[in-house]
């Protein structure tokens, strides 16, 4: 959330000056201490600020958990869906308006302490766990939730690594205008690509989908984009490289192999061919499965002792921002229960 510093609320504590986005924050701040001392040791750590860590870090809060966020933004993938038809409550809301009515929460009405950072390691000491952030601080804690979601799978092919963010896209809403009245391939198949033709069919001239198989996204996403008069749809079809200068000129096609491959002149490039669980802080951890996702129980217990994980890391069905929250809550509950017997035990 942005504070403008001219405007904001401040409070000066120890000679740091720290400025607010509402009264209501500042007064929270100064109720709950006198003075924000960095702290490295807590009850629970939450990695991961996406729909189920924001959630689990929530109902922390509202459990009144001795609880701290570690996360390298506040939002996760959510942030990149133009249109959530699927969450209770709203017919319709972007990802970012969601997010921010997430965030908002977090903040005013359920804070807990937090810290935007990249957690580097995870590992396991005599209470519970030790985690290393990119910056090698150190937070300990004895339970843990891992909420760190999925990144976006690459497709490995020549020029992708040469023209990042010089053509190629892995579908942030922000980087459309790259080809505003140009031509623009998207690659993939699925919920997510399709999801971005219908966010470049007003903003580029002709549009190349570029899927491997057939289309897998839901009916009534194909159904709409095939309404789309500047789409080109290339099914069963891959892609071999990206050409260009400076930038990206053309995306290189092959239908089969020893098939001649086939050129078409794009600006921008989104690729949309799926997503990895980011397990590998835990790999050594706990028992993940065939895909990389955490495998948990129905408390979102994994298969060591105080680390639970919620969300699209694991292997709960369902990659769904309602799912992952859920998830998360019931995380945070489990890992009080968690906290408590082991408070039990050591009295
Ligand atoms: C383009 C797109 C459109 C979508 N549309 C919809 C939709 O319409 N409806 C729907 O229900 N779902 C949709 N989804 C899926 C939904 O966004 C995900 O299921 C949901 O965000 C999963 O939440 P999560 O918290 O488990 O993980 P994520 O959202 O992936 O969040 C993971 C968090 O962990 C953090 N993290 C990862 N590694 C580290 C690390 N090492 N250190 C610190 N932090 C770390 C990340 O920064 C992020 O904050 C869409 C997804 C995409 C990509």
């Amino acid at each position: 959330m942005d504070v403008d510093e001219k405007t904001a609320p401040s409070s000066e504590c120890d000679g740091i000056v720290y400025y607010f986005c509402s009264e209501g924050c500042r007064d929270k701040f100064l109720k709950e201490t006198v003075c924000k001392f960095p702290r490295t040791s807590y009850d629970l750590i939450i990695i991961g600020g996406g729909p189920a860590g924001l959630t689990a870090a929530v109902y922390a809060a509202q459990l009144k958990m001795d609880a701290f966020l570690i996360t390298r933004d506040l939002g996760g993938q959510a942030i990149d869906s133009t249109k959530v038809e699927n969450y209770m409550g709203y017919d319709f809301i972007t990802g970012p308006e969601l997010i921010e009515k997430f965030q908002y929460q977090l903040i005013h009405s359920h804070y807990i302490d937090h810290l935007i950072n990249e957690v580097e390691m995870i590992e396991v000491v005599q209470d519970g766990f030790s985690v290393t952030t990119s910056d090698l601080n150190k937070y300990s804690s004895r339970v843990l939730i891992v909420g760190s979601g999925m990144t976006r799978r690459k497709l490995n092919v020549p020029g992708e690594e040469e023209f990042q963010r010089k053509g190629v896209f892995y579908g942030n809403i922000q980087d459309l205008s790259f080809v505003q009245g140009e031509d623009a391939a998207v690659v993939g198949g699925g919920n997510s690509a399709l999801q971005l033709v219908e966010n470049l069919k007003m903003v580029a001239r002709n549009i190349h989908l570029i899927s491997d198989g057939k289309l897998t996204a839901d009916k009534v996403i194909i159904d709409r984009i095939n309404l789309c008069t500047n789409l080109h749809i290339y099914e069963g079809h891959k892609v071999v490289g990206l050409k260009g200068g400076k930038t990206v000129s053309s995306i290189t096609l092959r239908k089969m192999a020893g098939m001649e491959p086939h050129e078409i002149p794009v600006k921008g490039v989104f690729i949309a061919i799926g997503l990895t669980p980011n397990s590998h802080l835990v790999s050594d951890l706990v028992e993940l499965n065939e895909k990389g996702e955490i495998v948990i129980g129905s408390d979102c217990s994994t298969s060591r002792p105080g680390l639970f994980a919620a969300g699209d890391v694991t292997n709960a069905y369902g990659k769904r921002i309602i799912i992952a929250s859920g998830e998360g809550a019931k995380a945070a509950m489990a890992a009080r229960r968690h906290i408590l017997e082991l408070r039990r035990a050591t009295a």
